[in-house]
């Protein structure tokens, strides 16, 4: 298949680790410690396990897997306040499906699902807005979640929605940025980073511009990523090559898909729906500021938030999760007291366990019980 098969040639991935190998070999290495580098993204995260790719790297490199999946940094409350408007009778609720079992305080909406309230998995927020049509009596809500990737089409579901008269549509919005979220990460106290990975799919909105400061203000260099092992390999090979030359850089190994520039277009629909929140609570991680979007004032019919009352509550995770550490790579999930026990793909504890781009998932689908059963 064009622009995938030639991504994962097996002979090219070991031509890239030799020359991985060659240039750590070659490098003055952080006293102590292993290089971390972090991919922000839970796609790349996703890649990384599927193809085994941390095992074939040098031991000196250590990948650090970030925040970049948004339904793992989904914090509890939200779940909650999701199945208190999809329990209202006249609600159709909408959702991707790898939200639906998301763990609540109470309840998962899958479990909401279950016990009655019609929550429905959709592929797009045009789906969800293809429901409202058909069916004028019901209030049918979209479950806007993701980063700048998915923000532009519900951006455009709701400017639709608008021109088109429909009333029963709305949007619970949980959209979140990754700009600020990085800047909360290089804030953290202790945490030692050399290097980003950067989302592939969020810079094809924003382009690479909004990272400059990465590397201008934090002396950090970051790499955009794509997704293919190939990919993934390169990426590492060209931070390694900055840190060996000294250089601090925010370069596009993805440029086949990322402008530098981003999608203008995109861009627009997302200024003209939405305002950034003073502040937004992420699993783990706690309240970071600006990292997340509402609608504004001019589409507040669209508004879910606004239309129905919500609980609003803020929910501490379960004692035993250890998500937030993981998320802030201070953890490798399988360190998780509850990795593969009471936490599995079947029945998650924390979020991280849910998606298929969350760490622990990736860790267990593809290796990670064996990796434990090692350390034990
Ligand atoms: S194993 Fe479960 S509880 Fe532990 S960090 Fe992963 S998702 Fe969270």
């Amino acid at each position: 298949m064009k622009y995938v098969d030639e991504f994962r040639d097996g002979e090219k991935a070991r031509v890239l680790i030799g020359e991985i190998e060659s240039l750590v070999s070659g490098m003055k290495l952080p006293e102590g410690r292993p290089l971390y580098l972090m991919e922000v993204c839970g796609g790349h995260t996703h890649s990384i396990f599927r193809y085994g790719l941390e095992g074939m790297l040098p031991k000196a490199i250590e990948l650090v897997h970030g925040p970049g999946c948004p339904v793992c940094v989904l914090p509890m409350g939200r779940v909650d306040d999701c199945v208190a408007i999809a329990e209202n009778p006249k609600v159709i609720f909408t959702t991707f499906g790898d939200a639906m079992r998301v763990p609540g305080s109470r309840k998962s909406l899958l479990q909401a699902k279950a016990d009655g309230a019609d929550v429905r998995m959709v592929y797009s927020p045009m789906d969800a807005l293809q429901l409202a049509r058909r069916n004028p009596a019901r209030e049918v809500v979209f479950f806007g979640l993701g980063f700048e990737t998915t923000m532009p089409s519900t951006a455009l579901t709701i400017l639709q929605a608008e021109s088109e008269g429909i009333r029963n549509f709305s949007v619970f919005c949980n959209h979140i940025t990754i700009v600020p979220t990085i800047k909360a990460i290089l804030d953290s106290p202790g945490l030692q980073l050399d290097g980003f990975l950067g989302p592939g799919h969020v810079s094809m909105v924003i382009g690479t511009a909004p990272y400059e400061f990465i590397a201008n203000f934090y002396r950090k260099p970051m790499v955009v990523a794509g997704f293919e092992p190939l990919d993934i390999l390169q990426s590492i090979w060209m931070l390694l090559k900055q840190i060996a030359e000294g250089r601090v850089e925010v370069e596009n190994q993805y440029a086949r898909v990322v402008p530098s520039e981003g999608n203008n277009a995109a861009l627009r629909a997302v200024a003209q729906v939405y305002e950034l929140r003073e502040f937004f609570e992420w699993r783990g991680l706690g309240s970071i500021d600006h990292s997340g979007v509402r609608l504004r004032d001019a589409y507040v019919h669209f508004d879910a938030e606004r239309k129905f009352a919500i609980p609003n509550v803020r929910i501490a995770d379960p004692k035993s999760c250890q998500c937030g550490e993981v998320l802030k790579g201070a953890l490798k999930p399988w360190q998780c007291k509850v990795f593969g026990t009471s936490c599995t793909p079947e029945t998650p504890l924390g979020a991280l366990m849910v998606s298929s781009e969350g760490a622990c998932a990736a860790y267990y689908q593809y290796g990670g019980q064996k990796r434990q059963a090692e350390v034990v």
